[in-house]
């Protein structure tokens, strides 16, 4: 990293264990093998070390999200000692977002006392669907009553509980998104994902899908889910903020807007990319790999790359457009320096003229229709 520029005021630890995977689950991380954990903390300490030299210690941020992974499936002492690690380089300045994600399983008091002495005001958790038959086609290890439970308890001491949803479940129909959709709406939640889901390549459910055992759902039914979630949540008093997020007005992720809002952020732990003075680094994916690499103090990056001024600017734009209020236009021009006319004027005018997308009050944003196929229409402004 350089020293004499500004640091980011974001950070990303991401935690790459879980108990079991879940049949869907492509994310980076090990499951069922606990024993890796001191390692993964002694590992962590020396990436700090590395990739924070020239930043100021304790560095200020506003936002300190942990995702994973399951954090919570660390034991206490150990969130304690991964706290207390990321305390040395990193404090949360005064009313700033510490996110943490968890699961309703193994959420105890005991972990839960130590989020709560280290600041953390915001939990994001895996609930995925308050219908138990499809906890189970999901292969998540909570029930229904569980995942109430916990919500009811966490949101007694944290600021800002959220849940993740997934619509697309196979099984799953109209009525049964409903009932998780009521679920959500009668619980304390202040923010609300809500996503499609998809079968990765690598992982069961792909497999059983190939072989017939699995069905994924209609387009159209997805699309009808998706509506139904948009629409719902609105008239609770969520206000959908981003294509697949909802919150209570002044609760939406800070962190996850760094993000949209192509702000730069550090990141620690296997598969984390960091951007920083317009370098974006990528750590290798696989844990074991991580952890050899720091176990012999190197890093090892996926990726690595340096974002011309033209990447920065047609990134920024496709971030924005995730956003419900899209991207100002004017900001835009000062920002990057290029006028989006000249950028991508032919894309903005295909998407505008197929009612995709619209300008209004000097910002480009997706129409409801352009929500629909939000990824296809994004990917036009990549060339
Ligand atoms: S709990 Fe979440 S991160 Fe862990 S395997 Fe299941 S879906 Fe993946």
């Amino acid at each position: 990293m350089e020293s004499g520029k500004a640091w980011p005021s974001a950070v990303y630890f991401h935690v790459p264990f879980c108990m079991h995977r879940c049949g869907y689950c492509d994310f980076t991380l090990v499951a069922n093998r606990d024993r890796l954990i001191p390692d993964y903390l002694q590992c962590l300490r020396k990436e700090l070390e590395h990739e924070c030299r020239d930043v100021p210690r304790p560095w200020s941020v506003r936002t300190l999200f942990f995702g994973g992974g399951t954090p919570t499936h660390l034991a206490a002492k150990d969130l304690e000692q991964l706290f207390s690690i990321v305390g040395e380089f990193f404090v949360l300045e005064d009313g700033g977002e510490f996110a943490v994600e968890a699961n309703p399983d193994g959420l105890d008091e005991e972990r839960l006392n130590v989020l709560h002495d280290f600041g953390v005001n915001r939990i994001s958790l895996g609930v995925q669907s308050f219908v138990d038959s499809e906890l189970k086609t999901l292969e998540r290890t909570h029930r229904t009553s569980e995942a109430k439970d916990v919500i009811h308890r966490v949101s007694e001491r944290f600021t800002n509980t959220g849940a993740d949803l997934i619509f697309g479940v196979p099984g799953q129909t109209l009525a049964s998104w409903n009932e998780s959709l009521e679920s959500a709406a009668a619980l304390p939640l202040k923010h609300v994902s809500t996503y499609g889901l998809t079968f990765e390549p690598g992982t069961a459910f792909f497999r059983r899908k190939k072989a017939g055992e699995l069905r994924g759902t209609p387009e159209e039914a997805e699309r009808e889910m998706y509506l139904r979630a948009i629409q719902f949540l609105q008239q609770r008093g969520f206000g959908h903020y981003e294509v697949s997020n909802f919150a209570v007005p002044g609760f939406e992720c800070r962190h996850n807007l760094v993000y949209w809002h192509a702000d730069e952020y550090f990141a620690f732990g296997p598969g984390a990319a960091r951007y920083i003075h317009g370098r974006r680094t990528t750590n290798v994916r696989r844990v074991t790999q991580w952890l050899k690499a720091w176990t012999q103090g190197e890093p090892c990056y996926e990726e690595d790359e340096r974002l011309a001024s033209e990447d920065k600017a047609r990134e920024a734009i496709m971030l924005a457009l995730r956003l419900r209020a899209g991207l100002d236009l004017k900001e835009f021009q000062k920002r990057f320096g290029v006028d989006i006319e000249a950028l991508c004027g032919d894309t903005m005018r295909r998407a505008v003229d197929a009612a995709l997308a619209r300008v209004s009050d000097g910002r480009l944003a997706l129409t409801q229709d352009g929500l629909m196929i939000a990824d296809s229409v994004i990917s036009e402004f990549l060339a």
